[in-house]
């Protein structure tokens, strides 16, 4: 059920804060995952200026930490470098990440704009090619090798690496540990396939995610398979739903929650906190999933060097 977002304190005087917000600015994409959430059902992108002006609003909302989402964010890399050059220089967003599928990344952004960025997030479903294809991860190039060298840029500009993996029923029954080691990750989340409605239900839609969905038991073994790596963070789909904050291509807050996903107006015509007024966010699913450790330093991973920092995005 939908409900109205709430305030957060005890008084109910003040709105909640969009602390951690994940922007997807664009739904291009170079692959085709099956099980997408976040389709390419337009390719509207916004002028750079817009885009800039949005992230002030949401800065002067108290975001701390913002995460640069697609569709694909690297099909559109010099305005991805620049939005993300703006949050560090000028708008002085605390924490500046990104999550890509790979496969368009080049040392030359990280020449350019590496010193920007805190976290780099890589998608990765599967270690085996043919597993990769299965999904719809790229046809072309060798997904893994790409992986292997994005960590290698990471450790020589200094950035936080994370990788990210949907569940579904390909991958299932894959052991990744002794790669996940290899590439030691500061944090690996590890997420069930979701269905969405208006994005991956099949029908019209872009993608049917059906044949891709696996039941929680499935989930809970992958899960028990790769215990031993500290660095694991799991969200099932009830952790999942309503527990991110999500800006599309219009800045409009989306509700991926249970239902017909719904949206908000774009916080450009309406500002961050009307258009937070429509979307369900539920702050103990947040906290959950340890979105919320800035706060309070608790810290899933052991290796992680930097205690009490937000993480809270795809
Ligand atoms: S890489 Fe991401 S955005 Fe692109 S099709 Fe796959 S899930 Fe969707």
């Amino acid at each position: 059920m939908k409900q109205t977002i709430k305030p957060e304190n005890e008084n109910n005087s003040e709105p909640k804060k969009p602390e951690s917000v994940n922007y997807h600015f664009t739904r291009l994409c170079n692959y085709k995952c099956g099980f997408c959430f976040h389709t390419q059902k337009t390719s509207f992108i916004l002028p750079l200026e817009r885009a800039i002006y949005g992230l002030k609003l949401l800065k002067e909302a108290g975001t701390r930490k913002i995460n640069f989402a697609g569709g694909e964010p690297f099909t559109k890399a010099n305005f991805l470098g620049e939005l993300i050059k703006q949050c560090k220089e000028n708008i002085k967003i605390e924490k500046v990440s990104v999550i890509t599928n790979g496969s368009l990344v080049k040392r030359s952004f990280f020449e350019k704009f590496g010193k920007y960025i805190d976290v780099f997030g890589v998608s990765c479903d599967s270690f085996d090619a043919e597993t990769n294809k299965k999904i719809g991860r790229g046809t072309k190039g060798d997904n893994v090798k790409k992986l292997f060298e994005i960590r290698e840029l990471c450790k020589e500009y200094n950035i936080k690496f994370k990788l990210n993996t949907v569940v579904c029923s390909y991958n299932k029954d894959e052991n990744m540990v002794e790669n996940i080691k290899k590439l030691d990750p500061y944090r690996w989340k590890v997420f069930q396939v979701l269905l969405v409605k208006g994005e991956n239900e099949g029908g019209d839609k872009l993608r049917d995610v059906t044949k891709f969905q696996i039941t929680n038991e499935e989930f809970e073994q992958f899960k028990k398979r790769h215990e031993e790596l500290r660095c694991m963070v799991a969200e099932s789909n009830d952790n999942m739903k309503s527990s991110y904050l999500i800006l599309d291509e219009y800045m409009r807050f989306l509700d991926k929650g249970d239902g017909e996903e719904i949206h908000s107006e774009s916080i450009l015509d309406v500002g961050v906190e009307k258009a937070l007024e429509v979307i369900h966010y539920d702050k103990n699913e947040f906290i959950k999933r340890k979105g919320d450790y800035l706060f309070n330093d608790r810290d899933p991973c052991l290796k992680c060097e930097v205690k009490n920092e937000i993480v809270s995005d795809f």
